[in-house]
């Protein structure tokens, strides 16, 4: 047995779960749960990037905004993803054209590459401290049978405007790129901590007079020109209401044949000793995602740590969010770990921990309004790439409500595909992730062939 798989046989142990994300605590300084009766302009559910950005949009429009929250703000994806903040890099072009039409999809890409200027200049008007490194994102190959995917899927976001260049071997080796990755896709953005973001839009929330009730989950509403929310101790009304609670969702008894909530988990490392990262190079910090059919992700943090995520994913029957450990994922990641960086055979493993994203079967972003009334707004179906559109959905929400009707909201519209029901839809899933699965382990294998 050679060094490499002693390691990964040696990691084999349960890793340690957090029950939260590593980026986050629950805050000192926890909201009041609603009790009595309120009334207010807007309710938004789900204090997450998107409940939060919507909120501090409306309030800046002059708007008496409550948010529920039935944990506390950044409790769910906000709290523990990976922190990239990157355009439309990493999403399938073809199954957007495929689905609308390039046209509509140069609209969705539009969407996605707008929210990176639009969450760096939030950073900066808020005053929020999150880390950003503006380094950019590649989306990088590990073996060259990727090349071709990764240079077509590029063109073709090209040609729907996203500026994307292609970094070759050469440069990626004088940029100092960890080894692994081989040529890449770069595009602008960067890495934050995403824990700090989103309690720094809390931060915002709160003193900018938005009421925000926290250990406070809705639990049934009525529809009208007045909506109706109930919860454990009291009820909110208002003539709009914004369901910001992404992957749960379905478990409100909406959009339940439209979204199914996936579970994506992540790992972080201990802080690398000052020759561990002289060793690894990888100057510009750089976020990089592979072009994996189930990606990975690998990024430094501020605190000298690594976080990796993604590489399998889950499904709970149901489209149920349990927050559970998820140890086949830990250990996925672990080997992914040692099998990318040989040199870090010696790196702990701090904490593993895992949380859902929602995706809708055409990976398009679920966002609209419904209700008789159409007063009742939703965003969900982000597909793990929220950082950036779920804040950015705020500021359109925001301008939707206040009568501004933004032509980028309209041109969101579609029709996304009803879903398998159950047993059906878990059989779905569960069979594409095995398809996904194999086709990465196949690169795997001749990644570690070329390997001494
Ligand atoms: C491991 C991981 C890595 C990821 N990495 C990235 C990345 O690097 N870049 C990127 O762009 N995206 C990433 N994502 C996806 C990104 O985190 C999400 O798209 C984004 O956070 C979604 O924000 P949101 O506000 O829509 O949802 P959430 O953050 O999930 O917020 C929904 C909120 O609603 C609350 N809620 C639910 N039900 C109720 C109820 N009944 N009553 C009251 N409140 C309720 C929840 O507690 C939660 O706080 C990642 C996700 C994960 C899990």
């Amino acid at each position: 047995m050679n060094a490499l798989n002693r390691a990964v046989t040696g990691d084999s142990v349960p890793l340690r779960f957090r029950t939260l994300g590593g980026w986050i605590e629950r805050p000192r300084d926890l909201q009041p749960e609603l009790k009595g009766h309120e009334h207010a302009d807007v309710i938004v559910i789900g204090a997450g990037f998107a409940g939060l950005s919507t909120a501090l949009e409306l309030r800046a429009r002059g708007a008496n905004v409550i948010v529920l929250e039935q944990e506390f703000a950044g409790f769910g994806a906000s709290g523990r993803n990976a922190g990239y903040l990157l355009g439309s890099m990493g999403i399938e072009y073809e199954l957007f054209v495929k689905r609308v039409g390039v046209e509509q999809a140069t609209q969705f890409v539009r969407f996605y590459d707008e929210a990176v200027p639009y969450v760096e200049g939030r950073l900066k008007a808020l005053g929020i401290d999150c880390d950003y490194t503006p380094s950019g994102v590649l989306r990088a190959g590990v073996h060259s049978s990727q090349e071709k995917r990764l240079r077509k899927n590029m063109a073709l976001g090209q040609k729907l405007g996203a500026q994307t260049r292609f970094v070759d071997g050469d440069e990626m080796r004088a940029r100092g790129i960890p080894p692994a990755f081989l040529f890449g896709a770069e595009q602008c953005g960067g890495t934050l901590n995403p824990g700090k973001y989103v309690s720094g839009l809390r931060r915002a929330a709160i003193a900018a007079g938005v009421k925000l009730y926290e250990r406070t989950p809705l639990l049934s509403f009525t529809e009208g020109a007045v909506v109706t929310c109930n919860t454990a101790y009291g009820s909110a009304t208002a003539p709009v209401m914004v369901l910001a609670t992404n992957a749960y969702t379905p478990q409100l008894g909406v959009l339940r044949n439209k979204v199914a909530a996936i579970r994506v988990s992540a790992l972080e490392t201990q802080p690398l000793s000052p020759e561990q990262l002289a060793a690894l190079g990888w100057q510009g910090r750089e976020g990089i995602i592979t072009p994996h059919y189930t990606m990975e992700s690998h990024r430094l943090t501020a605190h000298g740590t690594m976080v990796l995520t993604v590489k399998k994913l889950g499904y709970v029957y149901g489209s149920k969010t349990p927050n559970i450990p998820d140890h086949g994922a830990y250990q996925a990641l672990a080997q992914v770990l040692r099998e990318r960086y040989p040199a870090l055979q010696d790196l702990g493993i701090q904490h593993c921990w895992s949380g859902y994203v929602s995706g809708a079967y055409d990976f398009l972003p679920v966002i609209g309004a419904m209700g008789a009334k159409q007063n009742i707004y939703y965003t969900t179906g982000c597909s793990g790439h929220g950082l950036g559109t779920q804040s950015y959905v705020g500021s359109l929400f925001a301008a939707q409500i206040n009568g501004e009707a933004p032509n980028l909201l309209a041109a969101l519209k579609h029709k996304t595909p009803s879903l398998l029901p159950e047993p059906l839809q878990w059989c779905a899933v569960q069979s594409a992730f095995t398809a996904a699965k194999w086709l990465d382990a196949w690169t795997d294998k001749k990644v570690r062939k070329n390997t001494p």
